[in-house]
């Protein structure tokens, strides 16, 4: 069957590859033209676990293709997927004007009967507009007789095991207004679910409002665990021993019940904003979400603040090593990734880094700059000359480390783990200062 994605980045991009990488032919349409140029030499523009291979497979086998011109896109497609940004307006909701282009655009090029398949994360009811928006822009065309139908396919797949993810789904949600749209997609999408049947079928609204019900529900797990943390250090309590003690109940479940440094990424932010916002709109107050969201906002100045007390407010002439920078391990993506407040609040303090990720670098750099970080190419030498230790990422590389080189280059013995990567007992023997989160006990805040 042949598919045109348009918008090739995280999700359009990992879309279609694992379409084109189960037979179907492909068309990749973005208006970064350096993104496709570099995506027709077979080069990948994100870090994600192997996509390249299969990028690089199915270009060769001409199953996969890449483009700026989205009528070439459009020609002979059955379905059209928008997988567009949607980041969020000033005021918390998601700004849609990328999807409603699309669909214009669309409207303005289609010869022939398409399913336009929302994938970009959007408030219910954005998919009725596009709707809307192809209707009038063919009547416009004085073409209203050309047949289409709109569907609503949110995307589950996690940024660092999107192809895993994507090729194995827990389920894929389809939305439609028809049994006709729903039959086509269930066939397009049958290859993914063989080995068991994890399509759910439901009305679009519902399906819109699945995507945010989910992260928001991540979230509010994140946003819990790391006010339980805060309580935990308050009366002696270990939030890691807290966490296997409730997780291990079968109704609650362990995933998603770690305390950190709080929530980041192009995903849970800004849908948890969105959500609320749209709710909002509609008379409806989201009281949970905005706590959750509060807690979010606080959670990185909370463990800053445990920094400046240790150093009594006093980081002028104080350089950290930090380990880890994206928003979270395996991917490269810097989006609101905690690592942006907790180091300028940093900075704020006269405090100066260096810093290492096994991936995000580049990317790291296009947002924290180069004013007061260091970039390093490996983890031991971001640790010389510096005073401390700032974990940031939880990288597998950095959960074993030889703790013997580290406090030989560190000035003073000190580790502020904002991912709970160590045994406190540990390394307290070994003479470390160790500061991490909920199991600091007898902490001032
Ligand atoms: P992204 O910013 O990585 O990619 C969006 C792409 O769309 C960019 O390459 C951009 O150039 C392109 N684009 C913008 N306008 C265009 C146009 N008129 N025509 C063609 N291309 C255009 O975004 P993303 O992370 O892939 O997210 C896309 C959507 O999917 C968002 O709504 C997001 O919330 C949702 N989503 C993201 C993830 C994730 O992990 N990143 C997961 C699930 C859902």
């Amino acid at each position: 069957m042949r598919v045109c994605m348009i918008g090739t980045g995280y999700v359009g991009l990992v879309t279609g590859a694992c379409l084109a990488e189960i037979g179907h032919d492909v068309w990749c349409v973005d208006v970064d033209e350096k993104k496709i140029q570099m995506l027709q030499q077979g080069n990948i523009p994100i870090y994600e676990p192997g996509l390249e291979e299969i990028v690089k497979r199915n270009l060769s086998q001409n199953r996969l293709r890449f483009t700026t011109n989205l009528e070439e896109g459009l020609e002979n497609s059955l379905f059209v997927f928008i997988a567009v940004g949607t980041p969020p307006n000033g005021d918390g909701s998601a700004d849609l004007n990328f999807v409603f282009d699309v669909a214009e655009k669309i409207g303005q090029i289609m010869k022939s009967y398409k399913i336009v398949v929302t994938k970009s994360t959007v408030p219910v009811g954005t998919t009725s507009k596009i709707k809307g928006i192809l209707s009038e822009t063919l009547s416009n065309r004085k073409e209203s007789f050309l047949d289409f139908d709109v569907a609503f396919c949110p995307e589950f797949l996690k940024e660092g095991s999107a192809i895993e993810d994507f090729m194995k789904p827990d389920r894929i949600v389809i939305g439609t207004e028809n049994a006709r749209t729903a039959e086509f997609l269930k066939e397009l999408f049958a290859p993914f679910v063989m080995k068991e049947n994890r399509i759910l079928c439901m009305s679009i609204p519902s399906a819109e409002l699945t995507k945010y019900a989910a992260n928001a529900m991540l979230a509010t797990r994140i946003s819990f665990m790391n006010e339980l943390a805060r309580y935990c250090e308050k009366v002696g309590a270990d939030i890691e021993e807290v966490r296997s003690g409730m997780g291990s109940d079968s109704r609650i479940g362990s995933a998603f019940l770690y305390a950190g440094i709080g929530y980041g990424g192009s995903c849970f932010p800004k849908d948890v904003k969105a959500l609320i916002h749209s709710a909002k709109a509609k008379g409806q107050d989201l009281s949970i979400l905005q706590a959750v969201e509060e807690t979010n906002k606080t959670q990185g100045d909370w463990f800053s603040k445990k920094i400046l007390d240790h150093f009594n407010n006093d980081l002028v002439g104080r350089k950290f090593a930090v380990w880890g920078l994206s928003f979270k391990p395996h991917t490269d993506d810097m989006r609101e990734a905690p690592s942006i407040t907790i180091l300028s609040a940093l900075a704020d303090h006269g405090a100066t880094f260096r810093a290492f990720d096994p991936v995000a670098m580049d990317n790291a750099r296009a947002f924290l700059g180069d004013r007061y970080i260091e970039y390093c190419s490996d983890c031991y030498e971001t640790l010389e000359g510096c005073d401390s230790l700032v974990l940031l990422t939880e990288w597998p590389l950095f959960r074993r480390p030889d703790l013997d080189r580290m406090k030989s280059l560190l000035k003073e013995p000190v580790i502020f783990d904002g991912r709970n990567q160590y045994n406190p007992k540990v390394l307290q023997k070994m003479g470390f200062i160790y500061i991490s989160v909920g199991r600091d006990i007898n902490q001032p805040n």
